[in-house]
């Protein structure tokens, strides 16, 4: 069993929010951390295929 970091209540493994005082699990705020870099990997993706298809451009 995990404890909330709020209040120390414990919490099923399976819960997103504490049952007690409501506050996000510690697991959440790593997936949206993990959410924040896949969104950044994806945008630096798409401006370095922007990037390579101005240069091909440039270039003829
Ligand atoms: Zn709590």
């Amino acid at each position: 069993m995990k404890k909330c970091l709020n209040c120390q209540k414990e919490i099923k493994d399976n819960d997103k929010y504490c049952r007690n005082c409501g506050c996000l699990i510690e697991k959440n705020s790593h997936y949206i951390l993990v959410n924040i870099l896949t969104i950044l990997v994806t945008i630096a993706i798409i401006i370095l295929i922007i990037l390579f298809i101005a240069s091909y451009m440039l270039s003829r």
